[in-house]
């Protein structure tokens, strides 16, 4: 199987720039042993198959990856690590969707309403603290979080999300942003 070409086939099908502002936002695969993860500044709204590093799930493996020359794997690689750790295999998506964080800095939690969100995701999601990126902080707190949920959102920062497959990864963004979306419209109408 062709991991990296479908996972470029499936982020590009997101089709929306909102999702990964500027160079943000990351994406991995992992199969024990290896770790595919896109490399730092990565543009994942053009990513190509070129993109994408391969390291064992270890931080020691990242950081020499950071030392050894070549693409260098995201910053957010220690969190990825962590969460696979914590939680086993599969894929993890993270994204910087406009409703979502602004969002994320006004409220606790989003509550869903959506008949898609509620099956997907159910009721709510809680608003995790800011961390700065690419610490081992934030590291922990969302791989902490993503032990019991798919989908983590991190005040002012973004949204991560951890699954068995890609499609679903992407769906579940997806949707917590569309939900999003009506949520701030709504709140914007009532006053
Ligand atoms: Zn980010």
């Amino acid at each position: 199987m062709n991991k990296v070409g479908d996972i470029v086939k499936i982020v590009k099908c997101m089709g929306n720039n909102s999702f990964f502002p500027g160079y943000s936002g990351n994406i991995s695969v992992y199969e024990d042993p290896l770790l595919l993860i896109s490399s730092s500044g990565t543009d994942l709204k053009n990513i190509t198959t070129s993109d994408f590093v391969f390291l064992e799930c270890r931080l020691d493996s990242f950081q020499l990856k950071q030392r050894g020359g070549g693409l260098v794997p995201s910053s957010e690689t220690p969190l990825h690590i962590k969460t696979y750790e914590k939680t086993g295999p599969g894929c993890i998506l993270h994204s910087h969707p406009d409703y979502s964080v602004v969002l994320s800095e006004k409220i606790d939690e989003i509550e869903f309403r959506s008949e898609g969100a509620l099956e997907l995701i159910g009721n709510k999601i809680e608003v995790l603290p800011e961390f700065d990126a690419g610490s081992l902080e934030l590291a922990e707190k969302v791989s902490d979080y993503l032990k019991k949920n798919e989908v983590a959102l991190v005040r002012n920062h973004g949204l991560f999300v951890k699954t068995d497959s890609l499609e679903r990864a992407v769906s579940l963004t997806e949707t917590v942003e569309r939900d999003a979306r009506q949520y701030y419209l709504e709140l914007v109408i009532d006053g």
